[in-house]
């Protein structure tokens, strides 16, 4: 059901409900190796999409994907809002005017968000970024298009493989974002951009799968 453009809205405002839950466990990440507003800027931007929504829900994926892009890039500042800003809007373009996404669609928007996130921050693979949950979740994500799986199924190997990712922040360095002028001293804790991640494909992978 979350391939429809209806899907597509119930997924997002699930996620604001679940970037709501997790705002002070967001934050807390934030505060350890950053300014402590990450959990605050993504509920600010998911809760502004809710009500965006609740105005004019657009009826396709790729509608629906272009208006969370819009807000968040109004709406949230700092480094997440433009770099998830683009991933959502690259993931717009890439569904281009689908009515449903099938698996191989939903793999090659999640590379497309990849590659926008990518443009943008310049992060690699280890630099400790949103990058280290959202590469290998695409990879798992195209894999599973290639074994012919159904959309759940790919979002929740997706799922893991953020899930994955995102643990793997906390032994590592950071080199990209405000946690680099820690140096040394952000080894030890998870990046929050990472978390926030798998929480929104864990999310996408729940409601698809009902
Ligand atoms: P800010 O750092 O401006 O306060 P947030 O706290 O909302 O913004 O977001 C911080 C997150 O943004 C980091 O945890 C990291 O995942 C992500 N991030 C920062 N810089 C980059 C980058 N260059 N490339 C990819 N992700 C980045
Ligand atoms: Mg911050
Ligand atoms: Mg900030």
């Amino acid at each position: 059901m979350a391939c429809s453009g209806h899907g597509v809205a119930v997924a997002m405002r699930t996620a604001a409900k679940v970037l709501e839950e997790h705002r002070d466990e967001l934050s807390r990440l934030d505060r350890e190796i950053g300014d402590g507003d990450h959990g605050e800027n993504m509920h600010r931007g998911f809760a502004a999409l809710v009500t965006a929504m609740e105005r004019d829900a657009p009826d396709s994926p790729g509608g629906v994907l272009k208006l969370v892009a819009m807000t968040l890039i109004s709406k949230v500042g700092g480094a997440a809002g433009p770099l998830y800003g683009t991933a959502f809007l690259r993931a717009a373009t890439a569904v281009k005017d689908t009515g449903e996404l099938d698996a191989p669609t939903v793999a090659v928007a999640l590379r497309a968000a990849l590659d926008g996130v990518v443009a943008r921050g310049k992060a690699e693979r280890g630099d400790k970024t949103m990058v280290d949950a959202l590469l290998p979740a695409v990879l798992a994500a195209e894999s599973a298009a290639e074994r012919g799986e159904d959309v759940p199924a790919l979002l929740r190997a997706a799922a893991d493989a953020a899930a994955e990712g995102a643990d793997s922040t906390v032994l590592v360095l950071a080199r990209k974002g405000r946690a680099s002028y820690l140096g040394e001293r952000s080894v030890g804790h998870m990046d929050p951009g990472a978390r926030s991640t798998a929480l929104l494909l864990r999310t996408f992978a729940d409601v698809a799968s009902g």
